[in-house]
């Protein structure tokens, strides 16, 4: 079978790689190559959990992605994941951190409950005011995110892959089947299956079926400095961080680009293409007010980078992978809505087990689930 996968980000090009070591002959397009600044994946790190509130396919799903990160670091000898454990800080009941743990022992995430006493006794750089417990997840930690969109590529073409680098025209359905795909450089490429796995562009290139089903939203995330010589804010001495029920989350490490913090909050609608990447002085004075509450001693730390990105949101958070409604051999994957980097390389397996008939689509990640009268995820 031939496949035309349009998108080398996180879903597309993982969707790629799949496809062709289950036998297919596949091309990826991708309109500035995987990875890239505009892309949702275009970021330095990305964190990977198990934690996924009652959302038990989410867990289940960082299992294998968990298991899939770890075989091809393996094959390519190259380290994508840092395991540092996430600290889960929680200031309210704690519902979301509490209903994953059954998943979290069935799935094997070894994690440990921590007092605030003893959460303010191991990490005394952190000021835990109003935390009410914590929960430390062992196996959590964080990936490389552009680079390891690159690393798929390069996986992908040295296992044979064909790769064009070039903008794909929005698709022309006829007759319920898609013909084949134009190029900005004026080729054309005709397949027996296409996937658009276009992030943020997906709304435009399908108006009729996806249109306002996913939202690109401005998010911002900023890179401070830590003291000279200071490991207390290093992925050494500290995990990953991630507060409930205001999600504000950061990597300390972060591959020594500064403690990254970010606010999960739904941002302002976006452009991915034309949108304008300069942080807002709002964004920067709230992360700058949370960081001297939470790490006193970085307040007034400076400011090392900043990246404007966007998420991709679907009305339920719940990601896209689903057959064209009008078109039996085109297949829509997206809405990673701010969690989808870590799940990758399951979501690309379970695609390409989609595309080639060996698996039936994921009822939750349907186009039909927004349908008037159906209950949402
Ligand atoms: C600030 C931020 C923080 C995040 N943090 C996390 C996190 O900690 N953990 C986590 O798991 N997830 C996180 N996410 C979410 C995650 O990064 C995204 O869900 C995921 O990267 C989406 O990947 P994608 O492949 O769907 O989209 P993209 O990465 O945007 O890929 C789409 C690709 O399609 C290409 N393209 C689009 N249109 C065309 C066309 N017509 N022709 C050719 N190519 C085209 C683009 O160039 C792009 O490369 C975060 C996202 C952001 C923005």
């Amino acid at each position: 079978m031939k496949v035309v996968v349009v998108g080398a980000g996180a879903f597309g090009g993982w969707t790629a790689l799949h496809l062709l070591r289950k036998g297919a002959k596949v091309t990826l397009v991708d309109a500035w190559g995987p990875g890239n600044s505009r892309a949702s994946s275009g970021g330095e790190t990305r964190v990977i959990r198990g934690v996924y509130g009652k959302d038990r396919i989410y867990t289940a799903m960082a299992r294998r992605a968990f298991e899939l990160w770890h075989e091809n670091e393996a094959r390519w000898k190259k380290r994508l994941y840092t395991r540092t454990g996430a600290l889960w800080m929680v200031a309210d009941s704690g519902e979301f951190v509490r209903s994953s743990i059954p998943f979290l022992r069935e799935f094997r995430f070894a994690y440990e409950e921590i007092s605030t006493a003893e959460a303010r006794r191991r990490y005394p750089q952190v000021d835990f005011a109003g935390i009410e417990w914590t929960l430390l997840e062992k196996e959590a930690g964080y990936l490389l995110a552009r680079r390891s969109c690159a690393d798929v590529l390069e996986g992908f073409l040295a296992e044979g892959g064909a790769y064009r680098e070039a903008l794909a025209a929005p698709p022309e359905i006829a007759g319920g089947r898609l013909a084949g795909v134009a190029l900005s450089d004026g080729t054309h490429l005709s397949a027996d299956g296409y996937v658009f796995a276009c992030g943020p562009w997906l709304p435009k290139l399908f108006p009729d079926v996806v249109g306002g089903r996913i939202e690109p939203t401005r998010q911002e995330v900023f890179y401070f400095g830590t003291p000279a010589g200071d490991s207390r804010f290093s992925e050494t001495h500290m995990p990953v961080w991630v507060e409930t029920p205001r999600f504000f989350y950061g990597i300390p490490g972060n591959e020594r680009r500064g403690f990254k913090i970010a606010d999960d909050a739904r941002g302002v609608a976006f452009d991915p293409t034309s949108g304008d990447r300069t942080p807002s002085a709002e964004a920067l004075r709230t992360a700058r007010e949370y960081l001297a509450r939470r790490f006193p001693a970085l307040a007034g730390a400076p400011l090392l980078e900043s990246r404007v990105c966007q998420y991709e949101n679907s009305p339920d958070h719940h990601f896209i992978a689903d057959r064209h409604p009008g078109a039996a051999n085109v297949w829509i994957v997206g809405g990673g809505s701010g969690h989808g980097f870590k799940h990758g390389p399951a979501l690309g397996e379970l695609v390409a087990g989609n595309v080639l008939g060996e698996k039936p689509t994921e009822p939750l990640f349907s186009l039909s689930r927004f349908e008037a009268g159906k209950p949402p995820g």
